[in-house]
């Protein structure tokens, strides 16, 4: 994998992959969501155990009234650029981003 990215003007970029939002601490408020142009994650429901029980697409989302809360999982970590905009509006510090010439393929 190529560790070299530029941005439009030829500055050196170096993109920051998120890999990981740690489940313990998300609130699942969405806001990460709202901001990221690649449908890089989505919410999930979770019961009382921790246990994901499916994303919610707002049908039977109380998923015949097993949830307990709602976090964020990423669920399509292959299509993020690394543009950094979904931890500058998470509230919990709760995501992992990797830089791209650290990241493994
Ligand atoms: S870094 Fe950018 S592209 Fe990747 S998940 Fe966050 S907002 Fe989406
Ligand atoms: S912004 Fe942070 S707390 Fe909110 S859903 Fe995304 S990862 Fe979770």
């Amino acid at each position: 994998m190529t560790s070299h990215f530029f941005t439009r003007d030829g500055s050196t970029w170096m993109p920051q992959y998120l890999t990981a939002i740690d489940a313990m601490t998300c609130i699942g408020c969405g806001r990460c969501f709202k901001v990221c142009s690649r449908e890089v994650m989505h919410l999930h429901g979770i019961d009382e155990s921790g246990e994901i029980l499916g994303a919610c697409d707002g049908e039977d989302d109380d998923f015949d009234g097993e949830l307990s809360r709602t976090i964020m999982v990423v669920d399509h970590a292959g299509r993020c650029i690394g543009c950094g905009a979904c931890a500058r509006v998470c509230p919990k510090n709760c995501q992992t981003h990797v830089a791209a010439d650290k990241i493994v393929a």
